[in-house]
């Protein structure tokens, strides 16, 4: 899929608990959608694609969304929206993960996006765990922090050097 960055806005929401998002006005706005609007959401793994109900997704987004696993929604206040607990599964989505929300013709899609737990330091998204809250590092990184830290400690005094410890 192309990725055309001119015109097209995006907004990222985050999945909460409860498997709740929220729909940003400027979306649900032009297209008449307001608290307790059915909609039919569609999964296209990663993305999830919602339409007004009995809407026809129009063009190039009909054709996508055909096959995909869909199911009703309302549409809460403030523009929460629950993903279908049946579409859970097949999306693969975990809580926290953030999520851009793009429209094509009458759909919205959303989509995970950034990563969330991230290594700060290099990127990697294997083996990473948050070491303090909101700072996510890899192993290898947390691993050299750690080191690095002990050798400042250990040139400041503060500890004594360990006994090595043999490699092989
Ligand atoms: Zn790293």
């Amino acid at each position: 899929m192309a990725v055309t960055l001119t015109e097209a806005k995006q907004y990222v929401c985050t999945l909460t608990t409860g498997w709740r998002f929220t729909l940003p006005s400027s979306v649900r706005s032009p297209r008449g959608w307001g608290d307790g609007s059915v909609l039919t959401a569609i999964a296209k793994p990663p993305a999830l694609y919602i339409v007004g109900k009995d809407e026809e997704p129009a063009g190039d987004s009909a054709e996508t969304l055909g096959g995909g696993l869909s199911r009703d929604c309302y549409l809460g206040s403030g523009g929460k929206l629950v993903v279908p607990a049946t579409l859970r599964e097949v999306l693969n989505w975990t809580i926290g993960r953030k999520l851009a929300v793009t429209t094509e013709g009458k759909a919205v899609k959303v989509a995970p996006c950034c990563h969330p737990r991230q290594c700060r330091s290099c990127g990697e998204i294997a083996g990473v765990r948050e070491v303090i809250p909101g700072l996510y590092l890899c192993s290898g990184c947390w691993a050299k922090y750690v080191a690095d830290a002990k050798r400042k400690a250990r040139l400041r005094g503060a500890i004594p050097a360990p006994r090595p410890i043999p490699l092989r």
